[in-house]
């Protein structure tokens, strides 16, 4: 077992911090305060291989994976961005890169991976609908073979990211569910155009993550030829769990950049203030302990988190781990950002100081991509073997 960093992945790490300073903690309260998204920062990304970090170097990648990737946004997280930075590398590197790198055609791997190594070509994904949620399996969006084409019909909700996207990951269904041997048969990936007019959206009034729009998104008619369907028809779910594993992943390294931050922020405010005489607040128990046990758990789910990025990349089956350090790192982070704003007092509550966006934004990431129940669901049934209650 080796801990130790190679020289790329040292290398990576800190050039890639020295962009996430460069577009810091001032850069991400503008954009936060103005919903924009942060087009610079993500022009030099790509300008400099990071957005094509885990696609092959035959097109136009690095041919690193996602270990690395993980790394990269957590320097990007620590840096100033907090956790809604995972989410580009999500929308763009995970659903588009990833996904058509282990499952795409080779024509779809020309046309689309050395534009989204280039940063020239974005995506979002399209799972989550109204009267689905969590439960996957029972989305309703149906995509009807006629001829050549998909004329799929459908509505998709909370899709972040689609109205910069050029491309959009969209999971339909080509069998009903109840027409299926098997509950996860009929489950089909396409590469659809989020700009075609069959296509409609409507922006979501959130409580953080301003740099990203997440929208509610209605599907009609809309015809796909079936060059953009991702493998097989009907056998996306094996390929889809792939996809959400990389987002795990990806999510919780966000989230330790963010918990990394906040209690920086923390022990640096904590270190200058002086309330009672000379004694700087830093010094009191009760403000140091809640801090290290918070570092302690991101440290923990870092190296989970790092094993599960490992076993990824080695093709071997990575979900428990992932689900683990996902499920410690979302607890820990928030707890972070929460005990980064009592340490601050009043101050962590005022938006020239940081953490309210770091606390704002991190609270997602106990509920999306997915949920921690859903995560104690997924442990007590897989690594337990405990019966299903649902
Ligand atoms: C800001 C934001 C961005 C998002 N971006 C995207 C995106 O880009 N693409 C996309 O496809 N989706 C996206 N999502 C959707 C996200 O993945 C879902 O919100 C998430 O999976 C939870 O689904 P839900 O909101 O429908 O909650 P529900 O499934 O309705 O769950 C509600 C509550 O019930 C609990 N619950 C449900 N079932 C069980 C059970 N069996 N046992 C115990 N508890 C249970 C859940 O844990 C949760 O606490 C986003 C969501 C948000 C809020």
């Amino acid at each position: 077992m080796d801990f130790a960093l190679t020289e790329e992945q040292k290398l990576l790490k800190e050039g890639v911090r020295r962009i996430g300073r460069k577009y810091g903690l001032e850069y991400w309260r503008e954009k936060d305060a103005r919903h924009e998204f942060v087009h610079e920062l993500w022009r030099e990304l790509g300008e400099n291989g990071y957005i094509g970090l885990a696609i092959p170097e035959e097109y136009g990648g690095a041919g690193l994976g996602l270990l690395e990737m993980a790394m990269v946004v957590e320097e990007l997280a620590a840096s100033g961005a907090g956790s809604t930075v995972a989410q580009l590398f999500m929308i763009t590197p995970v659903f588009g890169g990833l996904t058509i790198t282990l499952h795409g055609t080779e024509a779809q791997k020309k046309e689309y991976l050395p534009a989204i190594a280039a940063g020239k070509k974005d995506f979002c994904m399209a799972l989550t609908e109204p009267n689905a949620g969590s439960n996957s399996l029972e989305i309703t969006t149906f995509a009807e073979k006629d001829g050549d084409y998909y004329i799929i019909n459908g509505q998709k909700i909370w899709i972040t990211g689609v109205d910069v996207a050029d491309r959009m990951l969209l999971v339909a269904r080509t069998t009903k569910r109840d027409q299926g041997q098997r509950k996860t048969d009929g489950i089909s990936l396409f590469i659809v155009d989020p700009k075609d007019p069959a296509i409609t959206t409507t922006p979501i009034e959130k409580v953080g993550t301003h740099c990203l729009r997440s929208d509610t998104v209605f599907i009609e008619n809309l015809r796909v030829h079936k060059d953009q369907l991702i493998g097989e028809e009907g056998k996306g779910w094996r390929a889809l769990l792939d996809t959400l594993n990389a987002e795990r992943v990806v999510t919780t390294a966000g989230l330790i950049g963010t918990g990394e931050l906040a209690i920086r922020l923390a022990v640096e405010y904590a270190k200058e203030r002086k309330v009672f005489g000379q004694t700087p607040i830093g010094a009191y128990q009760g403000i140091q302990f809640p801090l290290v046990r918070l570092r302690a758990e991101l440290e923990l789910a870092q190296l989970m988190n790092y094993k599960a990025a490992w076993l990824y990349d080695h093709k071997q089956p990575s979900g428990r781990e992932a689900n683990m350090a996902k499920l410690i790192a979302g607890e820990a982070a928030f707890g972070a950002c929460d005990r980064a704003m009592q340490t601050m007092g009043g101050y962590g509550y005022a938006k020239e100081y940081h953490v309210e966006r770091l606390w704002r934004d991190v609270r997602l990431f106990r509920i999306a991509p997915v949920s921690e129940e859903m995560i104690l669901n997924f442990i007590a049934q897989h690594d337990l073997g405990l019966p299903r209650s649902y």
